[in-house]
């Protein structure tokens, strides 16, 4: 490297990852105002906080996500999470002596003592009972074959476990209630969970790389369609308090594993008659899950889905009758939905009700929550059979939304600035900075010396409501001055009485 090349690497400024972004204030203040409501509406409704790890075993995601989904195939952030709590086997190692050293390593880590690691083990001990009879038997290629297998077993023990940075949140959420047998508090089990996801998806307006959801699921109890109208009720509260403007929900239902495994066949069938009309994704399609051409959003395909049979019209009767039960409880609680036949969930596990909300501003990507049931997915995970139901807001294209439709919060300034000169008169500004903020005003105290009109200067700039003056006068007279900033005004106050008046005045 040359030396200006290597200057120039030295002062290389650092910029966030493509799809990353920071938050800052005063849009914060946006960010705090949606969770804060969230927290209160879903709590309102009798869900509790759950806060999930960021990353996970991949195959949890890989199978309840679905492993050809793009979301897992291509989009996961994935490493390997090495095994380094165990012993390292040195260069010419023996079987035999590094065998009871792994053991005792499983004892001390209890995270390794897994069914899978003893099964292993098991392995690595038989292959080392092979490789010593053959050794017996001075039999050099059975003893060569069982150190390979051996070797082969040990990689995939220290080689560990893949992890997966979350592209969602449901897969955790049902860990968690399987691995804390959350089936034993009384169902259902509503959690909520607000936190960052992550997909290596291509970043555009209103799609990142780590973006938030603000996620919420009922777990256990019934599928009555009162249940999933009343978590579509709490979204479009929650969204109302809000103030979101151009909010449509769609529902529809996908039926289940009685009646739309033949629905599927019947879209297959019909899709194949217009296969050479359709591109290369939704041919593909047609053969590997047919449902999710339903979600082609091509100009020129729009045509031929639109003619494509309803899943509406070949529900089996007890989902037509949950389906119908669902509308009506949505319009006992007022609230508005549009039917849309083509919102389809791609995986077996999902069932019944399924919605998606869009809201105005927001371009292509106008999607802010999707959700519905998935009774089959906690079985998939190993747990007991447990319905559910759950829907995830996009939290960055709701706010998106609200800035869109200009519900910035106005950028709070501090209520008060102290302006200080003197010695004396400092130790008054720290202990009325320490008071005032005990009372709740946020206070500005300017750590130097600043002569008043440059201080008030300041204030003015930072937006603050007041300014106490804190000179030699005022500390001698113990009358404090203080100056409201939009107006000019000033008025003499003593230390208690300045507290009642900024309390009377509601400037927290
Ligand atoms: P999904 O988990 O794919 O059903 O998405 C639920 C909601 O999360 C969507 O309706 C979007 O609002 C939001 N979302 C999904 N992917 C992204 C992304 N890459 N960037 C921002 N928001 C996203």
């Amino acid at each position: 490297m040359s030396e200006g090349a290597a200057k120039k690497e030295e002062r290389r400024k650092f910029q966030a990852i493509k799809g990353t972004r920071d938050l800052l204030p005063p849009e914060t203040a946006l960010w705090n105002r949606v969770e804060r409501i969230a927290q209160e509406v879903f709590t309102s409704y009798g869900f509790g906080e759950i806060r999930l790890p960021i990353f996970e075993q991949t195959d949890l995601f890989a199978r309840s996500i679905g492993a050809e989904t793009d979301v897992v195939s291509k989009e996961m952030y994935t490493f390997e999470e090495k095994a380094t709590e165990l012993p390292s086997p040195r260069p010419f190692f023996t079987p035999r002596g590094y065998t009871p050293a792994l053991e005792e390593a499983f004892q001390a880590n209890p995270g390794f003592n897994t069914p899978e690691n003893r099964r292993r083990l098991a392995l690595l001990k038989d292959h080392l009972s092979t490789l010593e009879q053959a050794e017996v038997r001075r039999d050099a290629k059975a003893s060569s074959a069982a150190y390979d297998h051996y070797v082969a077993v040990l990689e995939t023990i220290l080689q560990g476990d893949r992890v997966s940075l979350r592209p969602e949140a449901t897969a955790s959420v049902c860990r968690a209630y399987i691995e804390h047998n959350m089936q034993q508090l009384p169902q259902p089990v509503k959690l909520y969970t607000i936190g960052p996801m992550f997909r290596r998806e291509r970043p555009q307006k209103g799609r990142y790389r780590q973006f938030y959801q603000i996620d919420a699921e009922v777990l256990g109890g019934s599928d009555a369609p009162g249940m999933d109208a009343e978590l579509i009720e709490m979204v479009m509260t929650f969204f109302k308090r809000l103030g979101l403007e151009g909010v449509e929900l769609d529902i529809n239902s996908i039926g289940d594993k009685q009646c739309r495994p033949k629905y599927v066949e019947l879209l297959r069938a019909e899709l194949r008659k217009v296969k050479d009309k359709l591109g290369p994704d939704s041919q593909r399609r047609i053969e590997t899950n047919p449902l999710r051409v339903l979600d082609s959003k091509l100009e020129n395909e729009q045509k031929l889905i639109g003619g494509m049979p309803h899943i509406a019209d070949h529900l089996c009767e007890e989902c037509a009758e949950n389906y119908r039960g669902v509308k009506k409880e949505l319009e006992l609680r007022g609230v508005k939905y549009r039917e849309n036949w083509r919102l389809v969930r791609g995986l077996d596990y999902y069932s019944r009700t399924t919605f998606e909300i869009t809201a105005k501003g927001l371009g292509s990507q106008n999607a802010v929550c999707g959700g519905g049931r998935y009774d089959g997915l906690m079985e998939l995970l190993g747990g007991p059979p447990t319905r559910a139901t759950g829907f995830a807001i996009g939290e960055d294209r709701l706010i998106l939304s609200l800035q869109e439709a200009g519900k910035r919060p106005a950028a709070k300034g501090r209520d008060v600035y102290i302006a200080w000169m003197g010695e004396k008169a400092y130790t008054k500004a720290v202990q009325a900075a320490k008071n005032l903020r005990a009372a709740g005003f946020s206070v500005e105290l300017p750590p130097v010396e600043q002569k008043f009109g440059k201080a008030l200067g300041q204030a003015d700039k930072l937006g603050a409501r007041y300014a106490l003056i804190l000179g030699d006068n005022e500390v001698a007279s113990g009358e404090w001055t203080l100056k409201t900033l939009a107006t000019g005004e000033q008025a003499k106050f003593t230390e208690p009485t300045l507290l009642d008046f900024l309390q009377e005045n509601n400037a927290v």
